[in-house]
């Protein structure tokens, strides 16, 4: 028994159970009322489907699609809420459904260029340029900086990557990039459905990291960290993954990073792959807090609304995905922050569709706030 079936029991559960905890977290269901899209009727269509009872219909492929995958209902339930979603997707693709138009294209892409945006692999070490950041190599370096596919191939999300690294070297860090050579993780095949081709592209990646001797991979993609840090597990392959928050926090912490505290409202949107699926609360809270006055949303850290870039939605359903980042922005205007910090590539750009607030990177945000004070300090110090 494998994929949907797997999960019959937990459907059957729901069934029974019917209690629809999940409707009230859910961002799609709260946006749309629509029954069929909140876990409770998905969990209905998946059983109708393996008991024979319901056929493939465009509703069916809309219910299995139309998800962030943010984990939201996972909080409220003790089911495998998400992973059922992601079989799904699996099973209608292996019952002969085709590809959503805007996802049918992403295997191609990382097969021909290593990144899902069809962006040449010479880009994806454009961020590095100038900062003296060694090519790994076999054995010679234990910390691996792992960029991701949109941060790197993204020319306006470039400086908050080399904010990550610049803070690394500030902190005294030693460490290694892929450079060009960095592969794609897989998230975005995994989470819209194409597992075959993500179970390939997880084998060579752990080949390439164990090939290099790495020990540690730090990443700054949210979307990176929770799919590594499961691709080692399961490979058993003895490398840490950490994001960058955790280790900048650390440094902030240890009092490694000269900063000051400034009296600008901030808010922190927490990116779904980091908080509610990868455990990282507090660690970005430490850094912002340790630069600006923090101020909460109501739906924070395990409540933390979804902005509605994750799995697909934002190329498959622009309009329903630009209805989240709205109700997001709205919640984030409605604390008086004059910005919303993130450490997301996905999160920052999507939040950043809607105007009226400034949205900014949490390392980028903090590598400011420190070199400002660099320079505040430098000249107080002709000053005197
Ligand atoms: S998915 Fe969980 S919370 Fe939602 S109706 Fe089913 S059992 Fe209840
Ligand atoms: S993963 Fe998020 S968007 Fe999808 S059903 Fe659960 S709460 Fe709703």
């Amino acid at each position: 028994m494998s994929g949907l079936e797997e999960f019959k029991d937990e459907l059957e559960t729901c069934f029974g159970t019917s209690c629809g905890f999940c409707e009230k977290g859910c961002p799609v269901y709260q946006s749309m009322k629509v029954k069929t899209l909140c876990m409770k009727g998905r969990n209905r269509t998946m059983l109708g489907l393996i008991q024979g009872k319901f056929e493939i219909t465009p509703a069916v492929v809309q219910a299995a699609f139309e998800c962030t995958l943010c984990g939201n209902c996972d909080r409220w339930c003790s089911l495998k809420n998400t992973e059922h979603t992601r079989a799904f997707r699996e099973y209608l693709l292996k019952h002969g459904v085709e590809p959503i138009k805007e996802h049918a294209s992403i295997a191609t892409s990382i097969r021909n260029y290593g990144n899902p945006w069809f962006q040449p692999r010479s880009a994806r070490n454009r961020w590095s340029k100038g900062l003296n950041i060694p090519k790994a190599a076999p054995g010679q370096q234990e910390v691996l900086f792992f960029a991701g596919c949109t941060s790197a191939v993204t020319k306006n999300l470039n400086r908050s990557l080399a904010a990550s690294a610049k803070l690394l070297q500030k902190a005294g860090v030693k460490f290694g990039t892929m450079g060009q050579d960095e592969p794609c993780c897989g998230s975005t095949l995994q989470r819209v459905g194409q597992t075959e081709a993500f179970e390939e592209l997880e084998k060579e990646n752990i080949k390439k990291f164990k090939a290099l001797g790495i020990k540690k991979i730090v990443t700054a993609c949210p979307g990176c960290y929770t799919t590594l840090k499961k691709s080692v597990e399961k490979a058993g392959a003895g490398i840490e993954v950490t994001h960058i928050a955790q280790e900048i926090a650390q440094q902030v912490k240890d009092g490694n990073l000269k900063l000051k505290k400034s009296s600008e409202r901030v808010t922190y949107h927490d990116p779904c792959h980091l908080g509610r699926l990868g455990g990282v609360f507090e660690e970005p809270r430490v850094i912002v807090s340790a630069v600006a006055n923090l101020v909460e949303m109501p739906n924070n850290r395990y409540e933390s609304r979804c902005c509605g870039a994750g799995a697909g939605l934002q190329s498959a359903f622009p309009k329903l995905s630009h209805d989240l980042a709205a109700k997001r922005v709205a919640e984030a205007k409605a604390t008086g922050a004059t910005t919303i910090v993130t450490c997301c590539p996905f999160c920052e750009t999507q939040l950043r569709t809607v105007p009226g607030v400034k949205v900014a990177d949490l390392l980028e945000f903090l590598l400011d706030a420190s070199e400002l004070n660099d320079r505040n300090n430098s000249q107080k110090g002709r000053a005197n």
